[in-house]
């Protein structure tokens, strides 16, 4: 027996006769996958053994060690490069013998074309900034990002590529774009009022811990915010704990920064000063002209190359809101219109008792396949809400993206905010917008008002 299913247990509880080893077919299909060499036969025997291990809530034990009562351990996890599914060794379970294949990282099935210090093409366009994408409705929110094993230059490609597949006509969110929106989105920075007591950047962390719990994923080592441990030459536990588990050894950052230039790659983090060159690419949100500018928020992949030396690989920055608040903005005039729409709602809350949420989609929402700007809800049940659009441009593409996305949201209530044409009056208009329609809807408000008030939850 080399391979055995076994059920999840809690630590130190492993019954050894509840293991259940897997045939000779499935583990020589396994082993094929593992390294790289599957067959389609093999891959389907992989995927089914994989999902069966996945509903019924299974590890796979392995006997390399020798040791039955405590072996190492692996769990199904998400990785894009084998339709979705992988296995990951558990943390905290005793490593695998280092000649076992499973202690080293699985390979890609592809030609590898080597990747070294110089290979700083990591695909993945710079963001054209159109600030209207769109992804396909029912595409789920978790990208299979997190835990990336290696992968050649050009599986990131194919990887990029098929990403774009399903997107709303060639517009495109940015690899990193789309991770560091699932981390803040699943963290609620992207929500007000704020689901937590305590900073965006402790948020992350929390998001980091809970994830670990529920995969048996150790975001908590990769997921850095901050930048400083790099200068202190701080991030070997890290790179450490990845190599350890088979990973790339490669951590997330997600930092403030305060000025950059995506043309001569460095940018200035928040309060520090000191220009930090991007080894890889680096992609600003809408170029180097945009009008959206400083604060922004930066992810930045950073490894550790196989001669020890610490790189910023590749790296995105979004603007948000503010140093203290990592909401995604797509302009000035968004960030302008957040102020507005907290104002308002901060006005309806005390003197009104009409208790409101706003949510910044950063993924299509609500099924409509749209991201609106923002959506406002009533908190209490059955919260109707408005749709808020904020108009950022003249161009008529803009204007055409504009229509497309408010076709797709007829079903709701949209309040459109054209700061554009009426920089002065706009904040105005959209708080008494916005009090009219909540004081109509609310549950003290008439009741003619709540009919066919469509509920957001
Ligand atoms: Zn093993």
């Amino acid at each position: 027996m080399t391979l055995a299913t076994i059920p999840k247990h809690p630590s130190g509880k492993a019954k050894t006769q509840s293991m259940t080893p897997l045939s000779e077919s499935e583990i020589s299909a396994l082993n094929r996958w593992w390294d790289g060499k599957a067959s389609v036969a093999d891959h389907a025997c992989v995927l089914t053994l994989l999902d069966r291990l996945h509903t019924g809530s299974a590890w796979l034990a392995c006997a390399c060690t020798g040791n039955d009562d405590d072996p190492p351990l692996m769990a199904v996890a998400r990785n894009s490069m084998t339709q979705g599914l992988s296995l990951r060794r558990l943390p905290d379970r005793p490593a695998h013998r280092s000649d076992c294949r499973y202690a080293s990282e699985m390979r890609e099935p592809l030609q590898d074309e080597g990747e070294g210090a110089d290979d700083t093409d990591w695909g993945g366009d710079p963001d054209d900034g159109g600030g209207d994408e769109t992804v396909a409705a029912g595409e789920p929110l978790q990208p299979n990002f997190v835990f990336a094993v290696a992968r050649s230059a050009r599986a990131q490609r194919q990887e990029a590529a098929l990403e774009r597949v399903g997107s709303d006509r060639g517009t495109t969110i940015h690899l990193l774009a789309r991770r560091m929106f699932w981390l803040l989105h699943e963290a609620g920075t992207n929500r007000w009022p704020q689901p937590y007591t305590t900073t965006d950047q402790v948020a992350l962390l929390e998001l980091a811990k809970k994830i670990e719990l529920t995969q048996g994923l150790v975001l908590w080592d990769v997921l850095y915010c901050h930048p400083w441990d790099w200068w202190e030459n701080k991030m070997d536990t890290g790179f450490d704990k990845c190599e350890g588990q088979g990973l790339k050894p490669q951590v997330w950052w997600l930092c403030e920064i305060e000025d950059a230039c995506q043309k001569a790659k460095w940018v200035h983090l928040v309060g520090d000063g000191r220009q930090v060159d991007i080894d890889g690419r680096l992609a600003i949100y809408g170029g180097d002209g945009s009008p959206a500018r400083y604060p922004m928020l930066m992810c930045a992949l950073v490894a550790r190359l196989p001669d020890g030396a610490v790189r910023i690989m590749q790296a995105y920055a979004h603007p948000i809101q503010a140093i203290k608040w990592w909401l995604p903005v797509d302009s000035n005039l968004e960030r302008q219109a957040v102020r507005d729409l907290l104002s308002v709602m901060n006005w309806l809350q005390d003197d009104k008792q009409v208790l409101l949420e706003m949510l910044k989609p950063l993924f299509s929402w609500n099924a409509t396949g749209a991201r609106p700007d923002f959506v406002v809800s009533h908190r209490q049940d059955p919260k109707p809400c408005v749709v808020i659009e904020t108009m950022g441009r003249e161009d008529a593409s803009y204007r055409e993206r504009k229509l497309r996305t408010l076709q797709r949201l007829a079903a709701h209530t949209v309040i459109e905010d054209d700061r554009v044409k009426d920089p002065t009056g706009a904040g105005k208009k959209l708080s008494s917008a916005v009090a009219r329609w909540a004081l109509g809807t609310s549950v003290r408000g008439s009741p003619r008002g709540r009919r066919g008030a469509l509920s957001c939850s």
